[in-house]
């Protein structure tokens, strides 16, 4: 498809999105993944919380894809790996905070053994089939993020996917300029880079100025206080240990991630001199005024810790009035209402909320437009790939980089090739991208089957009716038909539910006798007459689904 000289450039998933990335570089034949990671499911696609990339691309031609390269820790960037590594069986690259993460989140799925990762060292060099790869420290929300400059013979290209600046990350290394800066006085042929905020004007914001802000808000609260944050933000929960001990608090870790995330960043080297966290079910042996937990759930997740502290149904923390959340995160779009829940349900319990909008209490892992500037002044990029974004992120990110200079920008949505060396920049073909559900134990197809007929079921129900006939075509008994989620076969809904038996006897007895051998035909008569019942009642078309057994 694509010239074996060539270098080649094709998402598969993130651009067109934020989430699910997986960046492909081909070269020589072969294939270089960046990123394998996860989105998460909406009322579009009922009973499916997770979404991986379609990697049908790669799947015919398995062989030639050499290795996978993760950039961090962030389910994003490394979630799909348990979902899809049956399929791709590739060697592994990650840091070892990264990788530590990875190795617990494989048991689940039975491949700890299986999967071959291999601990790079941030900041570090290595090479896999025709790429050569040096590692560049980012500042993020997450420890050892990387940029890789990926060289082949017709040159090297910057991969800058999830950054910020922030001279006082606190946790991991500062962006790397002065490798950044060498890069691009040795010249590159393009600039991947993270669109995320592309809309947000000025900069992320610091670490360290955070921490001291979180002081002050803390100081002010009267007892208990909850911290809401990703997990994943070790910084964050340095942070609060730091907050704590100027508050005269204790830190308790509330949900299940915190505590595996804390135990993956104690292996690597990261919360030394944090004293040990309580757990939970001690907090009730401390006064109220000392305090201060790390929660899960910032997103209103259903079943994350601070969801059930704010339904009162958690086993061991209450909140009551006098106590404040802090919500230390960004709302991503989309949360908006899961989160509103949240809120509502704290203001019952008299519980103080306290948000970005009304103190500082967060900062950005993405960079804002003044690091955008920045990072093309020391890369000067003949060509920027916007990534990382949804379109209207990608379009602005190219406007952006436009007018601050850059003399060259291409977008590029999942699914487009897009030549970088040599010759002219161009997309060169187009190929299969798409999403899969993580449905339960399996993978299917988001526009397939199985997810329209949930999405349809959830919208208009769906309802099963049972027909017993005998070898002459006749009834043997009456038809039973049971639709939950539309009728209730007691009250007033079982008038309904005996129109819609009535409805499919006539249907099976209007029929002409030879008609009635045939299922295909029956079916959809009981169908349509159990509908029409249905519709009339309560304006809604269900789907009826008709059993016919023959006795
Ligand atoms: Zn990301
Ligand atoms: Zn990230």
């Amino acid at each position: 498809m694509n010239d074996p000289e060539e270098l080649v450039f094709l998402p598969l998933g993130g651009c067109g999105e934020i989430g699910m990335n997986l960046g492909l570089y081909g070269f020589c034949g072969s294939w270089l993944m960046v990123d394998c990671g996860v989105t998460f499911g909406d009322d579009l696609t009922p009973g499916i919380d997770v979404i991986v990339p379609d990697p049908a691309f790669l799947i015919e031609k398995i062989e030639t894809l050499v290795g996978l390269v993760i950039t961090h820790a962030h389910e994003d960037h490394l979630g799909g790996i348990p979902y899809l590594w049956r399929q791709l069986k590739c060697p592994v690259f990650a840091t070892p905070f990264a990788a530590g993460l990875l190795k617990r989140k494989l048991p689940e799925t039975t491949l700890a053994e299986s999967v071959p990762i291999t601990e790079i060292t941030p900041g570090g060099e290595f090479s896999v089939g025709a790429f050569d790869i040096s590692l560049i420290n980012l500042a993020h929300s997450v420890p050892e993020t990387q940029a890789l400059a990926i060289t082949t013979e017709v040159g090297t290209v910057l991969h800058v996917s999830d950054w910020k600046l922030d001279p006082k990350p606190l946790v991991g290394a500062p962006t790397d300029e002065a490798t950044l800066r060498r890069f691009g006085d040795e010249g590159v042929i393009a600039l991947m880079c993270d669109s995320t905020n592309v809309f947000v004007e000025g900069r992320a914001g610091s670490e360290g100025r955070l921490r001291e802000s979180l002081i002050e808000v803390v100081k002010n609260c009267d007892k208990r206080v909850a911290i809401a944050s990703f997990a994943s933000n070790v910084a964050r929960m340095e942070s609060a240990v730091r907050v704590a001990e100027a508050t005269g608090r204790r830190v308790s870790l509330v949900g299940r991630s915190m505590w595996r995330i804390a135990e993956i960043a104690k292996e690597c080297g990261y919360l030394r001199g944090c004293p040990e966290f309580i757990n939970a079910r001690d907090i009730g042996y401390l006064p109220r005024d000392e305090v201060l937990m790390l929660v899960t759930g910032s997103q209103g997740e259903a079943r994350a810790a601070l969801a059930r502290i704010a339904a009162d149904d958690h086993p061991e923390i209450s909140l009551t009035e006098g106590d404040t959340v802090i919500f230390s995160s960004r709302e991503i779009p989309g949360n908006e209402k899961a989160i509103g829940r949240l809120k509502n349900q704290l203001a019952r319990l008299n519980v103080e909320v306290i948000t970005e909008s009304d103190a500082f209490v967060h900062v950005s892992g993405h960079p804002a437009r003044e690091e955008l500037k920045e990072l093309y002044d020391w890369v000067k990029p003949p060509l920027l790939v916007p990534i990382h974004g949804e379109a209207r992120h990608l379009i602005e990110h190219r406007k952006f980089a436009r007018s601050n200079g850059v003399p060259a920008t291409a977008v590029v949505e999942n699914g487009e090739m897009l030549r970088l060396a040599p010759g002219e920049t161009e997309v060169i073909a187009y190929v299969q991208s798409g999403r899969y559900a993580v449905d339960g134990r399996r993978l299917v197809p988001i526009e397939g089957d199985v997810v329209r007929a949930r999405r349809r079921m959830t919208f208009t129900g769906v309802a099963v009716a049972t027909v017993v006939l005998d070898k002459e075509g006749e009834l043997v008994q009456t038809p039973q038909i049971s639709a939950p989620g539309i009728v209730d076969a007691i009250g007033e809904d079982k008038v309904m539910h005996e129109e819609a038996i009535s409805a499919i006897v006539e249907a099976v007895e209007k029929m002409p006798g030879r008609q009635r051998f045939n299922n295909g035909k029956l079916e959809g008569a009981i169908s349509r007459a159990a509908r029409r019942v249905f519709r009339s009642e309560t304006g809604k078309r269900p789907i009826v689904e008709v059993h016919i057994v023959r006795v």
